[in-house]
């Protein structure tokens, strides 16, 4: 089987509601083969850009051999290795491309991706949501939650113990950090030494990506479990990470990293390193989810499932069938061939995606932006905690 011409379709919506704000901007890709089967994956990294690049890719891919995984991601590597390293952009584009094979394979041999990644490690996959408050946190856990992240760049340490005040002990409790420019080195320390306290499943992003020798540095320095990755350029990006065992916890975007070719090498090499995986996906597409999904069932260091739940309204109507039903804090493996999720053409088309970088609308957050926009240092600097 040979695939054929490739579809990409952008998509973006402003979100506005109780958990979150900002723009959703996914793209989705779809791959035809002589066969008539249709694959179809989702890109991010930078979507408008991956979209050229997918579109770059398609001479290199149009009558190969569509169950060729492997090979065609080597093929892509190669295709693009004159513009340097991959990174997010171009693990977005293979892992676009990747994930489509994938549900082609899965759906010509009828039988679900987690099936052909291995087989079922587990029948259903542990999730957890967002909470910005105490009151979403426990109304959260009323729907069946037993984990919690909040976080932000303000304050994260207070907002943090009063989530765990309200849901209790046993809940588990995450925070991300987001890692932003102006977290420094010795605030991370403060920071992530506070929430230890609070006995957190980890603290996320405690610095930026590029501080490879500052993830060094923290890990030396503090007892809290630390997670990362979501923002690194797929295996190669995240291969630091675990090969010096910098985290506990590697979060590999389920758009960015090399599709699930990319995201199985990087759950063996956590594996290695005795590190588990949570992919960043819950803020991703819903296709991006399903192959979060595919690739927890399947491995054996899966930790748990991000999930965006309330998400914007529009998510749900961005696929058929609805989202993988979550109950008791699980959802089941998907059974369907392939990677079991379509998505309505028509709805996506009817919102293209327009731009490829912002600003969060309003601005951000007092003390974390001023004269200069990338890097300042953080102030003031009381609050930390
Ligand atoms: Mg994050």
């Amino acid at each position: 089987m040979q695939a054929g011409p490739l579809g990409v379709s952008g998509w973006a919506a402003d979100v506005r509601n109780s958990i979150t704000s900002g723009t959703r901007n996914w793209l989705f890709v779809t791959i035809e083969t002589d066969a008539g089967i249709t694959g179809l994956g989702e890109g991010s990294g930078w979507p408008r850009v991956v979209e050229t690049a997918v579109n770059d890719l398609a001479p290199v891919l149009i009558g190969q051999d569509a169950f060729a995984t492997e090979r065609l991601a080597q093929r892509m590597s190669v295709a693009m290795m004159g513009h340097g390293m991959s990174g997010v952009v171009g693990q977005g584009a293979i892992g676009a491309v990747d994930m489509a094979l994938w549900d082609i394979k899965g759906k010509a041999l009828g039988v679900p991706v987690w099936q052909l990644l291995g087989g079922a490690v587990r029948e259903r996959i542990r999730c957890y949501t967002h909470a910005s408050t105490p009151e979403q946190a426990k109304a959260a856990l009323a729907r069946g939650y037993t984990a919690i992240k909040t976080g932000g760049v303000v304050n994260p340490v207070a907002k943090a113990r009063a989530i765990r005040d309200a849901i209790g002990p046993d809940a588990d409790l995450m925070i991300d950090l987001h890692g932003p420019p102006w977290l420094s080195l010795p605030d991370a320390v403060v920071i992530c030494d506070a929430l230890a306290e609070l006995r957190p499943l980890f603290v996320e992003e405690p610095l930026p990506p590029e501080n490879i020798e500052g993830y060094r540095a923290l890990r030396r320095a503090t007892k809290a479990p630390l997670a990362g990755g979501e923002r690194h350029g797929g295996f190669h990006g995240c291969a630091p990470l675990l090969l010096e065992s910098l985290v506990d916890v590697i979060q590999p975007d389920s758009g960015r990293s090399g599709g699930l070719t990319g995201l199985r090498k990087i759950a063996t090499l956590a594996e290695a390193r005795f590190a588990t995986v949570a992919p960043h996906s819950g803020s991703l597409g819903p296709v991006a989810e399903f192959a979060a999904i595919h690739l927890l069932g399947a491995i054996p260091n899966a930790l748990i499932l991000e999930r965006l739940d309330p998400d914007w309204p529009g998510r749900g109507e961005t696929i058929h069938g609805g989202h993988p039903e979550m109950r008791d804090g699980h959802v089941t493996l998907p059974t369907a061939p392939g990677l079991g999720v379509t998505i309505d053409e028509a709805f996506v088309a009817a919102s293209p995606s327009l731009r490829n970088a912002g600003l969060p609308s309003g601005g951000w957050p007092a003390g974390t932006e001023g004269a200069t926009l990338y890097t300042q240092p953080r102030t003031p600097r009381t609050g930390l905690t």
